[in-house]
């Protein structure tokens, strides 16, 4: 019998093990992981912080999941090795677990910053972390966030939350600049601020600065000012976790090296999440780590030996209270430089709304969309399957207009649209599972998956289900 080893009982790693299990009853599966609890929902631990969930809410599996299904889980077992050779992984105790088939789930750990006093600033990657940082909030005057990026800004947003005064530095000119423009990253700044976030962007942080009992007291920029703030998060961006492979010889760039099957240059060994890089990118969302485990799962249970990774089209969306935010693809154009690209815009900073599309060749290639909006399922669908766009544009940006394309209406919403982005679930799948009993949202979740990852389209299968109940009721 084939014995499956997964190193890392995160997002990815957890995933794995219950697709191959939904395949393959019989099969051994041992995973072991670093953390010394059950595997959470970790996207949602922004939601922790700002109070909205508890930590018993995020759990991905019940505590007896494992026994139930005849999975050997290790936890607190960190592997400190692999042994190509004798097809073995071993652990920080010792610990040494053979293995057919190897799924390296790692993630990444969060960058701490080359300054002085960084150990006294919190990293937020874990629910430990996460714990750490409302522990100290409840006793801290201030807090300062470094980082300007989605993590940051969905940390600074739930401690401003919480009651305290907070100040989040970033380096760059404007915020989330990988996903932004500098208007967007302006308009953004200045939603956070009327939320009680302070914002300061284009500063570098040399040291923080420690009050004598390893807490902070500060931080200081490169100019000599001093930010005050007793409680700092570190949110400097994340580093895949590859030195098991690296040791091991494996091929290894910023991830471990992949190809369309998730496999390395070892055939017995697969990686996937965001210790990964398939076809030259790494990446930091969710979607992506899930559709792998799926991959993976269909090849070595022999499911679907034909299945393949093409990679993904990532849309991100901030989960910060009162800050609506979904940015994808190409969204830097600037059509004055680029005469290919159409750019359609609309920004009404006072009202902290900034719309924008990337067209090419008739084709949705990138968006911003900053306030709150009735477009953003229309859009994301419309990046998603990457087909024409109507020729109105304005009804694109502003679907509440008269006569505006409103495909995320569920009447107009091909049964192909991808719903929840998170867990790749189209409005057909919806539909099917509608037909099979599921009538409202828990039971779809639980036939789907559909809301289960960071939760943002939890409103749209409301939506979806409350039309097909409609349906139903309408006399024949
Ligand atoms: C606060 C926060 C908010 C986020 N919000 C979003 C969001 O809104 N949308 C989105 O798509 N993504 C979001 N993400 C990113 C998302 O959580 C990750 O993309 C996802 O968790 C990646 O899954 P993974 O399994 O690759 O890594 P992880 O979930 O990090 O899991 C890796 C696991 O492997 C373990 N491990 C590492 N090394 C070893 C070892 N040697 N031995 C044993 N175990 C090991 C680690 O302890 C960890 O438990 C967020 C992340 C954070 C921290």
């Amino acid at each position: 019998m084939t014995r499956l080893v997964v190193v890392g009982n995160g997002m990815a790693g957890a995933r794995l093990v219950g697709e191959v299990r939904a395949r393959d009853a019989k099969m051994s599966v041992t995973v072991l992981g670093a953390e010394s609890r059950e595997p959470y929902n970790r996207v949602l631990l922004s939601n922790v912080l700002a109070g909205a969930y508890g930590p018993e809410q995020v759990r991905m599996l019940d505590p007896g999941w494992y026994a139930e299904h005849g999975v050997t889980a290790l936890l607190g077992a960190e592997v400190t090795a692999l042994d190509r050779d004798a097809q073995t992984v071993v652990t920080g105790a010792g610990h040494r677990v053979p293995y057919d088939v190897l799924v390296l789930a790692t993630g990444s750990e969060a960058v701490v910053p080359p300054i002085a006093g960084a150990g006294c600033g919190l990293a937020f990657r874990t629910m430990d972390d996460c714990q750490t940082i409302i522990g100290a909030a409840g006793t801290a005057r201030a807090a300062v966030v470094i980082g300007g990026g989605l993590l940051g800004i969905e940390a600074a947003r739930g401690l401003a939350g919480r009651g305290l005064p907070v100040t989040l530095l970033h380096l760059a000119d404007h915020l989330m600049e990988r996903q932004l423009d500098p208007e967007a990253g302006l308009v953004l700044g200045e939603t956070l601020t009327g939320l009680g976030v302070r914002i300061r962007t284009g500063v570098r942080v040399t040291e923080i600065l420690e009050n004598g009992d390893a807490r902070p007291k500060g931080v200081r920029l490169a100019d000599g000012e001093v930010v005050d703030g007793d409680l700092v998060v570190l949110a400097c961006g994340v580093r895949p976790l590859t030195a098991l492979a690296e040791d091991a010889g494996l091929e290894v760039d910023r991830g471990v090296v992949v190809d369309d099957e998730l496999r390395t240059d070892d055939p017995s060994i697969f990686a996937i999440g965001e210790c990964a890089q398939h076809d030259g990118n790494v990446y930091g969302l969710v979607a992506p780590a899930w559709e792998q485990a799926v991959v993976v799962a269909d090849l070595i249970t022999g499911t679907d030996r034909a299945a393949r990774y093409r990679g993904s089209r990532l849309v991100t969306r901030l989960k910060a209270r009162s800050v609506e935010l979904a940015a994808m693809g190409e969204t830097h154009v600037d059509e004055s430089a680029d005469g290919c690209a159409e750019v359609v815009r609309f920004s009404h900073r006072a009202r902290g709304t900034y719309r924008k599309l990337v067209i090419r060749d008739g084709r949705l290639v990138g968006a911003i969309l900053l306030g709150e909006s009735q477009a953003v399922g229309t859009l994301t669908q419309l990046f998603d399957r990457g087909g024409p766009l109507p020729g109105d544009r304005a009804g694109l940006l502003f679907p509440e207009l008269p006569g505006a394309v409103v495909a995320e209406s569920p009447v107009r919403m091909p049964d192909a649209a991808k719903v929840c982005q998170c867990n790749n679930v189209t409005k057909g799948q919806i539909r099917s599972c509608w037909e099979a009993g599921a009538r409202d949202t828990v039971a779809v979740a639980a036939a789907t998956r559909a809301t289960t990852g960071c939760g943002t389209c939890h409103e749209v299968v409301k939506g979806l289900l409350g039309w097909l109940n409609e349906q139903e009721e309408v006399p024949a």
